[in-house]
């Protein structure tokens, strides 16, 4: 049977019936949505399967804050499309002079605004893929747990899970952490401070770069006396925060978890619990600084900050000389301008490293595409390249337009009736980007769109 529209609300039915769509996206953080509203916007019938209570993954539940580098080295943008319908603000009143971020509330309406204007697109939450056979070199049928149960089909697959646990159960190959030792970034629980009294700050508008580093700089002394007197485990030397949009409040994305592996709950649930300790530390650390004194620690985020998963073996893997050489790739549907940011594995400073002029690179849509299977596309952080590489186009902006990419991609392979996702080409997939509003370089060819 065909699924039927069920609202973000998912629905209890111990239906053991087979759902029938045109894509199957499964996850639904910016990957996940991005690649679903492209799809759907090509008139496909699409199904996003999402295994919490609510859409919005990452940024929204691990409250991420920061809108990172979108911009090549002029200023231009380089994403574009579904990026800046989310965060419209972060291109309209752009000033270099201002930290770009995003109250997480918003990311979710705006989530919720774009979700229901597709009439095509159904959302069930909390429901997650337990199981997916692979027959033949393509995925034959997923297998549902959670609030529905049964079997889904679709044309094309989308993994969108940020830790390719679609394409794990399919049986494809992965890497997983550093290629030295296997080890993944280090893990973040973010929380929130207000009732800040920004006149005793020496620099009180904190909606300007040159405040939060001199806010930074403030704080530091009551968190390395902290450290000294042996009050946390946190292994940052330095505390990382931003301004909430209305720069009266500030996000803290500055615990640190190491050892935190998003395959093995037990290291979440001992990673979520030691994250929330180290906030509950440095918040009562930074109230002595007299502007915190009677400010308030009114939200941790709910879900554990988890950078790096699996990254699944593509037919092109992205390496940290594609990021810093600025590679351009014949085959481009995305691209990306932020730095190399490898959070320590091992505790310590993070690892910085900006994209040379012009300031981005290029995505293959071979590193969106699973060695092994034909017809699933890999929709999130979790496609091919390398663990510094991932450490660059992790971030929201570029797993965004790779989503935007892949969906758009499985929706030409579903209405041009492609067996392998193989056949769709990249100048055709940047046609329909470029018609979207989304950046994209090199020669497009036009095809006919569905109605
Ligand atoms: C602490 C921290 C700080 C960061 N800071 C920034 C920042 O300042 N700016 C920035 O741009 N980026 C930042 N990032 C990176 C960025 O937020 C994430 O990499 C990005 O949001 C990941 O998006 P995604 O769609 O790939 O995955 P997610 O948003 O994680 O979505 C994946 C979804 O898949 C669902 N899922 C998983 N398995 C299944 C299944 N089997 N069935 C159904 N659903 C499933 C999950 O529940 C989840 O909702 C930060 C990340 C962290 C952790």
């Amino acid at each position: 049977m065909n699924g039927s529209r069920s609202g973000q609300d998912g629905a209890n039915s111990a239906s053991t019936e087979n759902f029938d769509y045109d894509v199957i996206v499964a996850g639904a953080g910016v990957g996940g949505i991005s690649a679903a509203l492209a799809a759907a916007r090509l008139s496909r019938r699409v199904l996003l399967i999402e295994q919490a209570d609510q859409v919005g993954g990452t940024g929204v539940f691990s409250s991420v804050s920061l809108i990172c580098q979108f911009r090549d080295s002029t200023g231009r943008p380089i994403n574009d499309g579904i990026h800046r319908e989310l965060f419209p603000a972060a291109y309209t009143h752009y000033n270099e002079q201002l930290v770009p971020t995003y109250d997480e509330r918003d990311l979710a309406a705006a989530y919720r605004r774009l979700i229901d204007a597709e009439p095509g697109l159904t959302v069930w939450t909390g429901c997650f893929v337990a199981g997916a056979d692979l027959e033949d070199g393509r995925i034959a049928r997923l297998h549902l747990g959670g609030s529905r149960t049964g079997t889904a089909t679709a044309a094309v697959y989308l993994d969108a899970t940020a830790d390719g646990n679609l394409a794990a159960l399919a049986g494809l190959r992965f890497q997983k952490g550093r290629e030295s030792d296997g080890k993944l970034q280090s893990a973040t629980v973010t929380f929130k401070v207000s009732g800040i009294d920004r006149s005793l700050l020496q620099q009180p508008d904190i909606r300007r770069w040159s405040a939060i580093h001199s806010l930074r700089r403030e704080l530091l002394p009551y968190y390395q006396t902290l450290k000294e007197a042996g009050g946390t485990l946190n292994p940052r030397p330095g505390i990382t925060c931003f301004p909430y949009p209305d720069g009266e409040a500030l996000l803290f994305n500055s615990t640190s978890v190491l050892n935190v592996d998003p395959t093995r709950p037990d290291t979440v649930a001992r990673g979520m619990e030691e994250g929330i300790k180290q906030a509950q530390e440095l918040f009562a650390a930074i109230r002595q600084h007299p502007a915190f004194r009677n400010a308030t620690l009114d939200y941790t985020a709910p879900k554990l900050g988890i950078r790096e998963g699996r990254r699944i073996v593509g037919e092109y893997e992205l390496t940290a000389g594609d990021c810093l050489g600025a590679r351009k790739f014949e085959d481009m549907v995305a691209a990306c301008a932020y730095s190399l940011d490898i959070h320590n594995p091992d505790g310590g400073a993070s690892r910085l490293e900006p994209i040379p002029a012009p300031g981005y690179y290029h995505i293959p849509y071979r590193s969106l595409i699973p060695q092994g299977c034909a017809n699933l596309l890999l929709s999130s952080r979790c496609i091919s390249g390398s663990h510094e590489a991932h450490s660059s186009y992790r971030i929201m902006a570029s797993v965004s337009a790779i989503g935007e990419a892949a969906g758009t991609a499985a929706a030409i392979a579903s209405f041009r009736k492609l067996d392998d996702v193989r056949k769709v080409e990249a100048k055709q997939i940047r046609f329909v980007l470029q018609l979207r509003g989304q950046f994209t370089e090199g020669d497009v060819e036009r095809i006919e769109l569905p109605v």
